[in-house]
C-alpha cells in the first residue's frame, strides 16, 4: 500500500457542500467516494432489506440506526479499491459511529490521514437545502420541514463527532462559503500532494 494513501473523513452540516466537494477530492486523488447516504438511497431504490430498514428514518430526516451503517461501512472498507485510500462522506454521523470507525480502522491498520470540516452558517444552509428541494434534487428528504429536522439532528447528534475528532487529533476546519471551485482549492491546499 502506498504511504501517500489518503483516508479522509469529510464533516459538515447538511447543505455544506460535502457531497460536491467529496466528488472533486476523490477525482483528484483517485480514491473511492463512500457516501452512506448514496448507498442507502440505492438500497431503497433496489428494494433491498437494508433499504426497507432505512427508509422510514430517512423520510423523516432522522438517522438510521448506528449498527446498520457501521455494518455497511465495514463491508465497504473491506473491498479492494479502498487499499488506495477512501473518502467517507456522511459517515460517521454519531460519536458511536466514530468510535466504531476508529476501532475498525485500527483493526485494519489503516488510520485516517485527514479529517476535514466544512463550516457554513446556518441561514445559508437552510437556503441551500430549500433550493435543492425546489430544483427537484430527486431526494425525498429535501422538503423544508424535513430539511429543518435534518439540521436539528445534525446539531444534536453529529456536531459532537467533530469534537470527538478534535480531541483525538487534528481537524482541518475550512470555510465552506464561496464557489465550488474556491472551496475545492481550499481543500486541495489543505490536503496537499
Ligand atoms: P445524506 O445523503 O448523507 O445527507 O444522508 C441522507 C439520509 O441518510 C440521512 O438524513 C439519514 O437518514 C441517512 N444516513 C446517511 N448516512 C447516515 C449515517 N452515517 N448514520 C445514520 N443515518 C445516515
Amino acid at each position: 500500500m502506498s504511504d501517500a494513501a489518503k483516508r479522509i473523513v469529510i464533516l459538515g452540516p447538511p447543505g455544506a457542500g460535502k457531497g460536491t466537494q467529496a466528488l472533486s477530492i476523490c477525482e483528484t486523488y483517485g480514491i473511492p467516494h463512500i457516501s452512506t447516504g448514496v448507498i442507502l438511497r440505492e438500497a431503497i431504490s433496489n428494494g433491498t432489506e437494508l433499504g426497507n430498514k432505512a427508509q422510514s428514518f430517512m423520510d423523516k430526516g432522522e438517522l438510521v440506526p448506528d449498527q446498520l451503517v457501521i455494518d455497511l461501512i465495514r463491508e465497504r472498507l473491506s473491498r479492494p479499491d479502498c487499499v488506495k485510500g477512501f473518502l467517507l462522506d456522511g459517515f460517521p454521523r454519531t460519536v458511536e459511529q466514530a468510535k466504531a470507525l476508529t476501532a475498525l480502522l485500527d483493526e485494519m491498520s489503516i488510520p485516517l490521514t485527514h479529517v476535514v470540516e466544512l463550516q457554513v452558517p446556518e441561514d445559508v444552509l437552510m437556503d441551500r437545502i430549500k433550493k435543492r428541494g425546489e430544483e427537484g434534487s430527486g431526494r425525498s428528504d429535501d422538503s423544508a420541514e424535513v430539511a429543518a429536522n435534518r439540521l436539528q439532528v445534525y446539531w444534536k447528534q453529529t456536531a459532537p463527532v467533530t469534537k470527538y475528532y478534535k480531541e483525538g487529533g487534528v481537524v482541518i476546519s475550512l470555510d465552506g462559503l464561496g464557489t465550488v471551485d474556491e472551496v475545492a482549492a481550499r481543500i486541495a491546499e489543505a490536503l496537499g500532494e
